[in-house]
């Protein structure tokens, strides 16, 4: 046992400290203990487990991340009528109920084996952080076996927008970001990537009309999950998000971009661009040691040509790095002609990456310089930045606090 000592920080077990160890079973019951003990120190009620899978369940099928098709498969399989696959589906999916017991038009027989066999997984919220200004929220999300996500929802004139993530932590290495500090644990599932909004949805009582696959995790790192994910997200029958109100964001994985095009969805595809030549670029993204600025252009030119969706590209300005008026008019160079948009975000300083933001002279002369060159911009509305608003600041804290996962 290794119980966290009261006030202190890191709770000193020897699993933590040896990384190949620290997703070792001994050391899951060590962040259980932990969490206790911290909640007694704090005064609050624990937490219940965390639902630890066992391997029979985790080999089973993930119910919430089929589609109707393999829905209907499985009743018949199980010798029940086609239709019931529709109402299983509605009530995931429309409804949103957590469990089968809830579901009051399905036989209790049939209720009751799918509730040995295949258990409904949901995300438990563990924190939430709130603006001052109360329009951003951040949740922290703990999900079946143990892993925490992080989710944003955010108050805009337009509606209400939740911001998921894709990968429990992230591979891509981007330099100026906290998810990708301790790797990729491993991608999440459809079912995973849906729970983030129907949780929140649940919490908020409130409509969400727009969703950014924008949180921890490259979603073109796991990408047939997205397309599946996708899928279930529009369609008519679940939560039916437009497909014009979803937006994925990309460091720029080629291939995987020139796929997407291939499937025609209406998404807008955003590109984390970030410098405007392969040198710069690729010290701060690694993926640009993969694929070149002109590549990746290409890229995107061709995605816009196949599906007439306009490509907006995320530009993160960093203080003395890439905001000099000459990178505007390289990256302005790069652009001409195409039908796109620039957001402009100033960094959100990370604790651990020691890059700070741009000040709001250069940000604005950034801009000017870009319409000039007539580039649509715009300056991403500073939302959150004072609750841990990057991408897995909030999951790396958490787990710096509690020597954890
Ligand atoms: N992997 C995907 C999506 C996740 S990151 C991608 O790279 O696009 C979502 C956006 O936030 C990306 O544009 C990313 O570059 C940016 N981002 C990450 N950390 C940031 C930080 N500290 N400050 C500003 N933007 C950041």
């Amino acid at each position: 046992m290794h119980p966290q000592l009261p006030g202190s920080k890191r709770c000193g077990c020897k699993n933590r400290r040896e990384p190949d160890r620290a997703n070792s079973p001994k050391h899951e019951k060590c962040i259980r203990n932990c969490r206790k003990a911290r909640d007694a120190d704090a005064g609050v009620a624990p937490a219940p487990p965390p639902r630890f899978v066992n391997a029979k369940e985790q080999s089973m099928p993930d119910i919430k991340s089929m589609t109707i098709e393999e829905l209907t498969e499985l009743m018949t399989s199980m010798g029940e009528k086609p239709f019931r696959a529709r109402q299983l589906f509605g009530w995931m999916h429309e409804k949103r109920v957590r469990t089968y017991d809830e579901m009051s038009n399905l036989p209790g027989v049939l209720r009751n084996t799918l509730a040995g066999e295949y258990p409904l997984l949901t995300v438990r919220k563990v924190q939430v952080q709130e603006s001052g200004r109360g329009d951003t929220r951040k949740y922290l999300f703990e999900l079946y076996d143990g892993n925490m996500i992080e989710s944003v929802w955010m108050r805009h004139r337009h509606g209400i927008s939740v911001c998921i993530s894709s990968q429990v932590g992230c591979r891509m290495g981007c330099r100026f970001c906290a998810s990708t500090l301790d790797g990729c644990v491993r991608n999440l599932t459809a079912s995973e990537m849906l729970e983030q909004i129907y949780e929140i949805q649940r919490l908020t009582g409130e409509r969400v009309s727009h969703v950014d696959v924008m949180g921890s995790g490259e979603p073109l790192d796991n990408y047939d999950t997205l397309i599946r994910w996708l899928r279930l997200v529009s369609c008519p029958e679940g939560i039916q998000i437009s497909q014009r109100n979803i937006t994925v964001s990309t460091c720029g994985l080629v291939p995987q971009i020139r796929k997407l095009a291939q499937e025609k969805y209406g998404i807008t595809l955003a590109i984390s661009l970030h410098a405007p030549d392969d040198e710069l670029r690729r010290e701060l993204m690694p993926v640009a040691n993969r694929y070149s600025v002109d590549e990746l252009i290409s890229a995107c030119r061709e995605y816009f040509a196949v599906t007439g969706r306009r490509i907006s590209f995320e530009y993160s300005l960093i203080a003395g790095k890439n905001d000099s008026q000459e990178h505007a008019a390289k990256l302005a160079g790069l652009l001409k002609g195409m039908n796109c948009h620039v957001n402009l975000i100033p960094v959100n300083p990370v604790r651990e990456r020691g890059y700070r933001r741009s000040k709001a002279p250069e940000v604005r002369n950034f801009q000017l310089k870009l319409e000039k060159y007539g580039i649509n911009v715009t300056i991403r509305r500073e939302m959150g930045a004072d609750i841990d608003g990057a991408c897995g600041q909030l999951r790396k804290r958490y787990r710096d606090e509690q020597n954890c996962k």
